[in-house]
């Protein structure tokens, strides 16, 4: 066996966990999967398997940095490239994962690459199940195009959407939308990095060509024509050097409460439990489960500080707070199901864009001549301009998702989840035109790029 096969065999075999081991190999494309029970029951069983890979190695492509007169210093060091493609989307979450999508369907290359191991950010890692924003009032539904297709897809999942009715936000299952995503970034052959955590623009001249990532096996660029900053926090154009505004926000963390269907109060209690209730969030597709939101404090969610005290002390609030609710009558079968693996970081950085979201274009009802979406959760639909995912000087790149340039009191809606399925879209549309024509982000044809978005189905008033 040469160490080729060797490597083929490790992939599906050293990644089999309690339970159920599942094999991966050969990225997206090429996936062998084997998924068998290991070991009887859940117990962790015999029949694994483990190679040495090589007897004797160290990290390639190291230059540490040292301490020199107390500071550290990092020196120059070659890093090496991993991939090349047209367009790179650096995060998977809501936004991502359509702009990705988007970006293929318009004919480029398209390489998706996200720090965590599933798709859907927030959306999913975080728990904010509840899908609002798609709808203004009267029950119009503004979100449409592949954020709409992803809704449809989920309805066909048995227990993966409920409240899928017009005018209604609806609630989904954060598992089933992470295996709805695998199967649509699968389907669209996206070549997808995990684990890959994006720390550093490749910039020329004030032209984006990359991103550098680390992972544990070091450090790797991807060279791109086009870069999608969709990380949510713009960690992409903040390296390159892009202006953008820091902004703090509510920081929460989302956590699900089981067995909500077998609580028993005493009827004397109706008032109090109906107190408690208010407590306890809301249905999800899974019966007697709740998820409830946390607004939490206002922070700077860039600050590493803040980030871990949040963590710890939220994470001790909603464990604490369910006991208390356990010791009221009845209501000791409920039990926390989990808190999100991710904390709620809500806005960080806001590019500074060429335009951006503006109150006052939703309330003159203006028709934007760049406009590549409409978002909606308040009482009229609102214009998001081509401009707002541009940065003001920086090229090659454009952001999508919770980050995009929008004023202040606009932020709120615009970070909603189907208004980052829209920007998504717009993003990745707009970068594949880019590629296509070989020109720059900020002077792609926007008659073309709002073409594409109404052929694939989006909503442009
Ligand atoms: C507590 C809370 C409650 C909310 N409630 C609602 C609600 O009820 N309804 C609603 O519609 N919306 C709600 N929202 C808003 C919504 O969840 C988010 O704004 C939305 O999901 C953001 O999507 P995104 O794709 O822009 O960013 P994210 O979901 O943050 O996705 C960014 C992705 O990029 C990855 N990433 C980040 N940095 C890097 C990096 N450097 N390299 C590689 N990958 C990276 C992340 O892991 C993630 O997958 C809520 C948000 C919070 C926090």
């Amino acid at each position: 066996m040469n160490r080729r096969d060797l490597l083929r065999r490790l992939g599906i075999s050293s990644v089999a966990a309690v339970g159920w081991g599942a094999g991966v190999t050969g990225g997206m494309g090429a996936q062998t999967a084997v998924n068998q029970p290991a070991g009887s029951g859940s117990a962790e069983g015999s029949g694994f398997q483990s190679h040495t890979i090589s007897p004797r190695t160290s990290m390639p492509h190291r230059a540490n940095p040292t301490l020199v007169r107390g500071k550290v210093i990092q020196p120059q060091r070659e890093i090496p490239i991993l991939h090349q493609t047209d367009v790179l989307v650096v995060g998977g979450g809501s936004a991502g994962v359509v702009a990705a999508i988007a970006a293929r369907r318009t004919g480029a290359e398209v390489t998706l690459v996200e720090r965590y191991g599933h798709f859907g950010g927030l959306w999913t890692g975080g728990l904010v199940v509840l899908i609002t924003g798609h709808i203004v009032k009267g029950g119009k539904q503004v979100c449409q195009g592949i954020g709409e297709e992803i809704m449809q897809r989920l309805e066909k999942l048995d227990g993966g959407i409920i409240d899928r009715r017009p005018g209604v936000d609806p609630t989904v299952d954060a598992e089933a939308a992470k295996y709805l995503m695998v199967e649509m970034v699968e389907e669209a052959e996206l070549k997808v990095f995990l684990h890959c955590w994006g720390v550093d623009a490749i910039v020329r001249d004030n032209e984006v060509l990359g991103v550098v990532f680390e992972s544990k096996a070091g450090r790797h660029a991807v060279l791109a024509k086009v870069v999608v900053d969709a990380t949510g926090d713009g960690d992409i154009f903040a390296t390159a050097g892009a202006e953008f505004e820091h902004r703090s926000h509510n920081i929460g963390l989302v956590s699900r409460v089981g067995n909500l269907d077998r609580i028993e109060p005493p009827p004397e209690a109706a008032a109090k439990v109906k107190e408690i209730m208010r407590r306890l969030g809301r249905p999800t597709p899974v019966t007697g489960v709740h998820w409830v939101n946390m607004r939490g404090p206002e922070a700077d969610g860039l600050d590493l500080e803040t980030l871990t005290r949040m963590e710890l002390n939220h994470r001790k609030f909603i464990w604490r707070h369910l006991q208390q609710v356990r010791s009221q009558p009845g209501f000791e079968r409920l039990y926390l199901v989990e808190t999100a693996p991710q904390l709620g970081v809500r806005i960080t950085r806001v590019l500074l864009g060429v335009s951006m979201v503006r109150w006052s274009d939703m309330e003159a009802g203006v028709q934007l001549p760049d406009v590549v979406g409409y978002g909606g959760g308040t009482a009229r639909e609102w214009p998001i301009p081509y401009g707002s995912l541009v940065p003001e000087k920086l090229d090659n790149l454009l952001a999508a998702g919770r980050c995009i340039a929008a004023e202040m009191r606009m932020a709120d809606l615009v970070r909603l989840i189907p208004n980052c399925f829209v920007t998504g879209h717009a993003a990745g549309v707009a970068a594949a035109v880019a590629v296509q024509d070989g020109c720059r982000p900020r002077d792609v044809d926007v008659k073309k790029v709002q073409r594409i978005l109404r052929e694939q189905g989006a909503y442009l008033g």
